[in-house]
């Protein structure tokens, strides 16, 4: 039964005494305490949150079961408890999983309350309890022996425990579930200012550790002075990944082509004179001297003429810079990044002309080193010198940007010549300094994200888990 309103006296004062309780306890002294005695205050304290998230949840159980008038104009009892009572969509659920499977689980109640599970624990319990009971499919629901996980196992592990009795007792939902996972499966590219992109998406548990299998390796640390977090290193990682996948020259043919980056650039820009247009590059627009330079450090290079009308008189053969020769014997040379500390090996570096060729840079071996793609950004973008002395590689920080490298010697009238520029794609981000430190926002959606299933394990990606 649910009572709209109209508490009596000894309804509200239990509630009441544990105010005032923890009022008490809150305004002690507090001082240093020995880590043995902040361990044990801790677990208990603790146990004491668990049993009242249990208390919680029974309310929450019970106002789940008034009428829809009650939840005050929410959808449902948990979008009340996610907005009234100020909390995640994820303890939101808990709570009201918990407390709606409550007469299920006596025993994983009794354990809690003794301290033998956690919340954590019983959260899970009750999301296994529901999907097996709600399925016609599934053999009855057994709690003795899941239980007995709990009591064993972290609740990460344990989240694995429910799922292997989720597929025991019910093959044919478990798999409906992962179906509908991967149905719901979605990416979303949205184009931002500059030739940048926001990416949004969700993919099924297959698809989400094949990703991360792959990426993982790529977003390691390059060396002691990568000070990137890890959402900026695996950030890179995909682009270093879809790099990878360029120039293996395994993808779908386009056009006649094997798929690549392409630059246009006017030798104006490619020198950085005054006055020169930005380089051009597709599927993103304009980018800055500096940046073509990177990219042309390790590229197939095409002249092409124009007349006085901007007609194409001629398009010379594509050149590689450096030729396949020359990168064979520089990555058998220098074996891998050579930043100082850096142990990215050949497979995942480029050439970088220590004197551009743009500038009059030969393509010769004294002229080259193997560099990977984090620190070849640090030497062209991020402002960082890289010079050979007698002792090995120098790296030398960033001089004001008046006087950096975007200041090249002036040269003589160019040609009306334009390098078209194959690369292999090459664009990474690095340290925090001079790049923007705060990631944009993504923008509105215009439709809703595909739903999760409603099976235990399915949670949004925004929705952290209990683990
Ligand atoms: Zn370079
Ligand atoms: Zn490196």
């Amino acid at each position: 039964m649910c009572h709209g309103g109209g508490e009596t006296t000894a309804q509200t004062g239990d509630i009441a005494a544990l105010e005032s309780a923890v009022t008490l306890f809150r305004v002690r002294r507090r001082g240093v305490r020995p880590a043995a005695q902040l361990r044990d205050r801790m677990l208990r304290l603790r146990h004491v949150m668990d049993v009242l998230e249990l208390e919680f949840a029974q309310d929450a159980a019970g106002l789940a079961g008034c009428d829809e008038l009650e939840w005050q104009g929410h959808s449902s009892p948990i979008q009340w408890v996610k907005h009234e009572c100020r909390t995640t969509a994820s303890a939101a659920i808990d709570a009201c999983d918990v407390g709606a499977q409550a007469t299920r689980l006596p025993e994983s109640l009794h354990a809690l309350e003794g301290g033998a599970i956690g919340f954590g624990h019983l959260a899970l319990l009750a999301r296994t309890a529901e999907a097996i009971t709600s399925s016609e499919t599934a053999s009855a629901f057994e709690e003795a022996p899941l239980l007995a996980k709990a009591r064993e196992h972290s609740v990460s592990r344990f989240r694995h425990d429910c799922e292997h009795a989720r597929h025991a007792a019910d093959q044919r939902r478990f798999l409906t579930d992962q179906v509908d996972q991967m149905e719901a499966r979605t990416l979303e590219l949205k184009p931002a200012a500059g030739g940048a992109l926001f990416l949004r998406g969700f993919l099924d548990g297959e698809g989400g550790a094949t990703l991360r299998t792959a990426l993982e390796p790529l977003a390691r640390k390059a060396g002691d002075d990568d000070l990137r977090h890890r959402d900026r290193r695996l950030a890179d990682a995909l682009v270093e990944l879809a790099g990878h996948a360029l120039d293996s020259g395994a993808l779908p043919q386009s056009t006649g082509e094997r798929p690549h980056l392409q630059v246009t650039a006017t030798l104006d820009t490619l020198r950085g004179l005054d006055g020169s247009p930005a380089g051009e590059l597709d599927w993103c627009g304009p980018i800055a001297a500096e940046t073509v330079r990177r990219l042309g450090c390790d590229a197939a290079v095409a002249r092409v003429l124009f007349d006085t009308e901007s007609a194409v008189l001629d398009v010379g053969r594509a050149r590689r810079v450096p030729a396949a020769a020359t990168r064979r014997a520089l990555r058998a040379r220098d074996r891998g990044c050579v930043w100082p500390g850096c142990d990215r090996p050949s497979s995942s570096s480029q050439a970088h002309h220590l004197r551009h060729w743009a500038q009059g840079g030969s393509t010769d071996l004294d002229n080259l080193v193997t560099i990977c793609r984090a620190h070849h950004w640090k030497v062209h973008e991020g402002g960082w010198r890289l010079v050979r002395t007698d002792q090995g590689m120098v790296v030398l920080p960033p001089v004001p940007l008046d006087v950096g490298p975007s200041a090249m010697p002036a040269a003589g009238a160019p040609p009306a010549v334009t390098p078209v520029i194959e690369v292999p794609p090459s664009v990474l981000l690095d340290t925090p300094w001079r790049w923007a430190p705060e990631t944009p926002s993504f923008p509105e959606r215009e439709s809703p994200r595909p739903g999760a299933t409603s099976t235990p394990q399915a949670r949004g990606p925004d929705e952290p888990s209990t683990a």
